[in-house]
């Protein structure tokens, strides 16, 4: 990097001690720490037609004086001022307030430009800026940066412009030239310069283009690199299973296994037997029998003479699978056991000693399996339900516990195929896109607010047939206080209509986990017809005998988490339904209602939802452990990164990248990461 960049930001004009301070709290020392801080939206002054302005939005005008100004004092330093303008055909007034000394400089005649809202109603512009003359090319965007303490965004402006004339021709190419050729990408100071103070809006996109890929192409250099360090160097249990034992086992589960879980089963044997250690990821929609493909991956370790544990998010939850994994495994003498927050402590000892001395076979838990005396003698194979409840480093502690044993993330949050192997490309991914035959589809109504009678006593009409009900309480803006108000509220009316011939329940996530699984447990067990709830109902809970679902307020949800909910009905052999009930007021709302109604597939739901919305919920930053990227969206540019990954695999095995000029940013930057030693991501 050539020297003017690194040298700190006081050697620019007007930057002093002070200034470099506030700069400093920003992460801001050098010119080159400068010029990266990019803006997070531009000012609009291009110039706008009135009259296809909408109400409230900011417009730039050019425009006459018509008459002289009229000021209102509204008490120390404050005035408001008041003017009429001709703007094209428009004959309307700008307001400006406290600003005084325009007074004398607003005289009829003269020609201003005008930035500010739009109050169409009124045919007012609420002035934000004004300029004395007419427009001038050259300011199109300003830049609008996040800043903090004293700076002013005109002050950060003019260093900028300072910092990229002192980088200027300094500034070294950062992408090798073949991949600027081969997709037209601007130079890096042409695109600095665009991120910064585009010259029009092309300009502006043609700059994020290119650092929107150059930012993908080196998150995937790292991951390539880590899977290529990992698939050479990587030792990992090599479990020969006893493929006779798990054939029969196969056998004597009272359904036949899907195509997809057939497949997904061969692919993490395959994985188990290969010396390398398995990261993969296993992502089935709800209802799809995930499962039984854990249990036959336990089961396969089990077999080689290796333990296995499987952590799921909630009590419930791993309840559940303890109850499966118990009615499958009891009767070939794999021993399994459950642990859990409400575990005894006499119990619990005697879990962890047979754990400790190979008794024990599977290992079946919530967060409990990672406390740290929690000692396997042997654990070969972990699988964690629901990968993105927990965290990064929940995952890795119960990793820890075996000799880099082989690890299975499940997930239910359907990712859109193309998006999941390019984001999670340091794992592989198995996908079950198939539901076991002969289950009902699931009929979804989309109906509204007013017709809420009528979709109780459709309800009714199930409960007096002995099926049980679901009914989801609105959310409401971020606050968990208010759901759970609305849940109450919706309780109380729901307890009163009901009253002496259904027996309601309320779960929400101010109770305690105890009362939680003691709501839970009543439902299950039929002794609650009708569950009131918030939406922490939403994962893996299985109560076949539910078939009806409501959904107040449904539009206030995405696609993903309604599809979710709605996987709570159809588990059973009984017809379901799911009703939401909305009155959307965007288009877009009323879109994801419709899909809602058309289709039951949760990966066509996903990419729907990319469509509509993009990021939301497919992506929590803190679920994923993805990196934050400046300028790059994974859902809007998921294009460009299925480019960039292709780009970055074939880098990777090139032996001109590891030793050519063109590569050295590239090779340097990975070599920052630490990536190259070893050192790994997850
Ligand atoms: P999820 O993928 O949502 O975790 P589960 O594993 O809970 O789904 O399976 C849902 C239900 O489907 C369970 O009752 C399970 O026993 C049943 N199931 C799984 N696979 C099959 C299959 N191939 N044929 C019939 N039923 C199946
Ligand atoms: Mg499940």
């Amino acid at each position: 990097m050539s020297s003017v960049i690194l040298e700190p930001v006081t050697s620019l004009k007007g930057i002093g001690k002070e200034t470099a301070e506030h700069l400093g709290d920003m992460g801001i020392f050098t010119i080159n720490d400068l010029i990266w801080t990019f803006p997070y939206r531009h000012e609009d002054y291009r110039l706008k037609d009135l009259a296809a302005t909408p109400h409230n939005e900011k417009v730039t005008i050019e425009a006459r004086v018509e008459s002289v100004p009229s000021v209102l004092y509204l008490g120390k330093n404050k005035s408001r001022i008041q003017v009429t303008v001709l703007a094209g055909r428009h004959l309307i007034k700008v307001v400006f307030f406290n600003q005084n000394y325009l007074r004398t400089k607003l005289t009829p005649g003269a020609i201003v430009t005008v930035s500010g809202k739009w109050d169409r109603g009124r045919q007012v512009i609420n002035g934000t800026s004004i300029k004395f003359g007419p427009k001038t090319d050259s300011v199109d965007f300003e830049p609008v940066y996040s800043l903090k303490g004293s700076i002013h965004q005109n002050k950060f402006r003019k260093y900028m412009r300072q910092a990229l004339d002192v980088v200027g021709k300094e500034m070294k190419e950062t992408l090798p030239p073949h991949l600027i050729e081969q997709y037209k990408l601007l130079s890096i100071i042409d695109a600095l310069e665009g991120v910064h103070f585009p010259k029009d809006s092309e300009h502006a996109k043609q700059a994020r283009r290119r650092f929107v890929y150059e930012e993908l192409l080196y998150f995937q250099l790292r991951i390539q690199a880590l899977r290529k360090a990992r698939k050479e160097n990587e030792r990992g249990l090599a479990i020969q299973y006893d493929l006779q034992k798990l054939r029969e086992f196969i056998k004597m589960i009272p359904f036949t296994l899907t195509k997809a879980q057939q497949r997904v089963v061969n692919e993490i044997c395959k994985d188990l037997k290969e010396p390398h250690r398995m990261n993969r990821l296993l992502q089935g929609d709800v209802g799809s029998g995930k499962t039984i493909v854990a249990a036959i991956g336990l089961y396969a370790a089990v077999t080689a003479g290796f333990q296995g544990a499987l952590m799921a998010p909630t009590e419930i939850l791993a309840e559940q699978h303890a109850e499966s994994l118990k009615n499958w495994f009891e009767p070939i003498g794999v021993r399994v056991a459950l642990l859990s927050g409400s575990t005894k402590t006499k119990e619990r000892r005697i879990i962890l000693e047979q754990l400790h001395n190979g008794e024990i076979d599977i290992l079946i838990g919530t967060h409990a399996l990672i406390q740290p005396d929690v000692v396997f003698s042997n654990l070969g194979f972990v699988i964690t339900d629901e990968q993105h409840r927990f965290g990064v480093e929940q995952r890795r502690i119960l990793r820890d516990k075996g000799m880099n044993p082989d690890v299975l993330f499940m997930t239910a949050t359907p990712i859109p195929r193309t998006l999941a192997i390019t984001a999670f490309g340091e794992m592989d991914v198995s996908i079950i896109d198939e539901l076991p035959a002969g289950r009902k589809q699931i009929e979804t109504h989309w109906l509204k607010n007013e017709q809420l009678n009528s979709v109780l006593s459709k309800m009714e009409q199930e409960l007096r047939q002995g099926r049980q009900a679901y009914v989801i309480c609105p959310l409401i803006e971020e606050s968990d206080k208010l759901d759970v108000q609305n849940a109450v509220d919706v309780y109380e009316q729901l307890a009163t209509i009901f009253h002496g011939r259904y027996k309601i329940g309320l779960m929400h996530g101010r109770l305690h986990p105890d009362e939680k699984d003691a709501v839970m447990r009543e439902f299950t067990e039929g002794k609650i017809d009708v569950l009131v709830s918030t939406t922490v109902v939403e994962v893996g809970v299985n109560v076949p005998n539910a078939s009806f679902m409501v959904i107040y307020d449904a539009d206030r949800f995405g696609l993903a988490q309604l599809h979710q909910l709605r996987g709570r009905v159809g588990r059973g052999e009984h017809q379901s339904y799911c009703v939401l009930l909305a009155d959307p007021k965007s288009d877009e709302g009323k879109e994801r209602m419709l899909s809602m109604t058309q289709t039951n597939d949760g990966f066509k739901l996903a990419e729907k939802d990319l469509e509509l919305r993009g990021s939301g919920d497919i992506f929590g930053k803190k679920q994923s452990g993805l990196p934050d990227f400046k300028l790059a969206d994974l859902v809007h540019d998921y294009r460009t990164l299925e480019v960039a990954r292709q780009d970055a695999a074939k880098l990777i095995y090139d032996e001109a990248f590891w030793t050519g000029d063109d590569y050295r940013h590239l090779r340097e930057m990975l070599e920052e990461t630490g990536v190259l030693n070893g050192e790994r991501i997850d």
